[in-house]
């Protein structure tokens, strides 16, 4: 069988690895980090375990994943009713939408407008379905023009930077799976009932999920190397020669989730130049994460606060302790404030000190005060979001096809920074393992199987 190298055990690498060793194969797990799960991983802050921003399991997660997950973690893996709330014209609107909250709660005039516009909706579909070009073109035809406007406009704004008629559709296709007013009604009755609003999360924090796919790689015979990055990946005649901050590797395959522009960087032969002109283009936003220690046994009594509109820089608000029936300390609780800003900016480079007065100062503007603060931590992600501008969604094509044309010489990019995409777990976990059912016993990749399953991903929707 062969030698496979997977770059990153984030949650794609570590299924990549699970499926490569069960199939036969060796494999070699190489970890930049000290510990797992990549953005889906988890930390301490002040002895509370805390995630990269508000992490859930969704229940759209296929069984034989959630068998996996189940049969490993045991009651550790928590069934959670959601209890979120978004900030809507002043208002508190509960989130997922129920009706009567939004009866009692949605801002008069947005619900009336919004309620014109699905009744419009059929014909607008009809007239216009053909026409959408941008994001903000797209969500108007599904959802109407006053949920478009002002909902998805101000927080595409603020989570990518740009205004959302310069957002191409396919951000739509991708981020917003309700297709029209029908699905938003139906998701509306079906989180009515506390069931029907529910979500996955371990006892100890969302990186339990990597970390249970960790234990079972090892225990299958995946030798897991943390803190060791891979620096170069050099193509010869049926290997790739991978070279380490300390060694070398032999691969018959690599399976890599490292991001686009480092294995642009990293790859021997390099890229046309015409492929590196083309990345520089595509463009992600950073996000910066900001923990607030607060001296209360909780803050409030919900997990997440969204904040779509313009009176605030945080787009989120989220409460690890809420999230799960954990070992909290008590008496004390952790908040996630997430901003997204471009990488450099004067956001980004904001001190931590800084950066806890700009939350408390938003927060005491939508009515939530934050009382005495214990202490500030921050994290800094550089590449978070892909901007799916329209103008550089000719680059983002170039980029995916010489992304496809490594394969020939058995490197597959995957994973959410290995093909520039926005996901959840569920579907890294899928690409990681169609990634190892790609290679052959003496490492070739079937290119065809790999491209049927890239065309695949390419119908993913992300879950909130
Ligand atoms: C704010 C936020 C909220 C989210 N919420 C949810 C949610 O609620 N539910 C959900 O299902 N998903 C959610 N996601 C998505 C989820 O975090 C990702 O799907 C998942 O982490 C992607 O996994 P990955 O393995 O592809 O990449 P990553 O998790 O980024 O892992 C890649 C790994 O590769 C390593 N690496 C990179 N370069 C090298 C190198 N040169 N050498 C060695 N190692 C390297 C990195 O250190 C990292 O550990 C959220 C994401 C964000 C940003």
């Amino acid at each position: 069988m062969a030698e496979i190298v997977v770059v990153g055990a984030g949650p794609a690498g570590l299924m990549a690895a699970i499926r490569s060793a069960q199939a036969g194969h060796r494999c070699v797990v190489v970890e930049a980090q000290p510990t797992v799960g990549g953005l889906a991983g988890s930390f301490e802050v002040a002895g509370q375990r805390v995630d990269h921003g508000s992490h859930r399991l969704h229940p759209a997660t296929d069984e034989r994943f959630l068998e996996l997950f189940r049969s490993r973690l045991g009651s550790d893996l928590q069934v959670r009713p959601r209890n979120g709330r978004i900030r809507l014209g002043g208002r508190w609107v509960a989130f997922p939408l129920r009706a009567g909250d939004m009866v009692r709660n949605l801002p008069l005039s947005f619900a009336a407008r919004a309620a014109l516009d699905a009744a419009a909706g059929l014909r607008r579909r009809r007239r216009r379905g053909a026409d959408s070009v941008t994001f903000a073109d797209e969500v108007s035809r599904r959802l109407g023009p006053t949920v478009a406007r002002e909902f998805y406009a101000p927080y595409a704004r603020k989570l990518y930077g740009i205004e959302a008629d310069q957002l191409d559709r396919d951000l739509a296709r991708r981020r917003v799976s309700a297709a029209g007013a029908g699905a938003i009604l139906r998701r509306v009755a079906r989180a009515t009932r506390p069931q029907g609003r529910s979500f996955l999360y371990p006892r100890r924090g969302y990186g339990q999920l990597s970390e249970t796919l960790a234990d079972l790689a090892v225990e299958l015979g995946v030798d897991l190397r943390l803190g060791t990055r891979v620096l170069g990946l050099r193509a010869a005649e049926d290997s790739v020669l991978v070279s380490l901050n300390g060694g070398l590797l032999d691969a018959d395959a690599v399976l890599t989730t490292m991001p686009v522009p480092a294995l642009a960087a990293a790859v021997d032969p390099s890229p046309p130049p015409a492929v590196v002109e083309a990345l520089q283009r595509c463009r992600s936003r950073a996000v910066v994460l900001v923990y607030l220690v607060v001296s209360r046994d909780r803050f409030t009594p919900f997990d997440a606060h969204y904040f779509p509109g313009p009176e605030t820089v945080v787009a989120r608000l989220s409460e690890p302790k809420n999230y799960r029936d954990g070992d909290d300390p008590p008496g004390r609780t952790v908040l996630c404030a997430e901003i997204a800003c471009w990488p450099g900016d004067e956001l980004w480079q904001r001190p931590a000190d800084q950066l806890g007065e700009l939350v408390a100062a938003d927060m005491a503007r939508v009515g939530l005060e934050i009382p005495a603060l214990e202490a500030v931590e921050v994290r800094r992600l550089p590449a978070v979001y892909p901007v799916y501008e329209t103008s550089s969604m000719g680059d983002r094509a170039t980029v995916d096809s010489w992304l496809r044309s490594l394969v020939a010489d058995r490197i597959v990019s995957l994973g959410r920074h290995g093909l520039g995409v926005l996901d959840n777990l569920h579907h890294v976990l899928a690409m990681g393992e169609a990634a190892a059912q790609s290679v052959g016993s003496d490492g070739a990749v079937d290119e065809a199987a790999w491209d049927r399953s890239l065309d695949g991903f390419a119908s993913h929707v992300v879950e909130d």
